[in-house]
């Protein structure tokens, strides 16, 4: 299982020729458009845990 994310299509011309930058982790450049860009995982939204995960009681 892999953690790195890998973008389908340039979000800015919408092409798929892309390929992993060398800028860094979660980068990539799209060969169309000559864009580089940035992927980045900002965390788990709050809406997707449970209600009750916060301190459960002890059984
Ligand atoms: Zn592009």
């Amino acid at each position: 299982m892999s953690e790195r994310a890998a973008p389908f299509y340039c979000p800015y011309c919408g092409d798929e020729d892309l390929r992993p930058s060398e800028e860094g982790h979660g980068a990539w450049e799209c060969a169309a458009c000559n864009r580089a860009f940035q992927l980045k995982f900002l965390g788990l939204m709050a809406c997707g845990l449970q209600p009750n995960s916060t301190g459960g009681e002890p059984t």
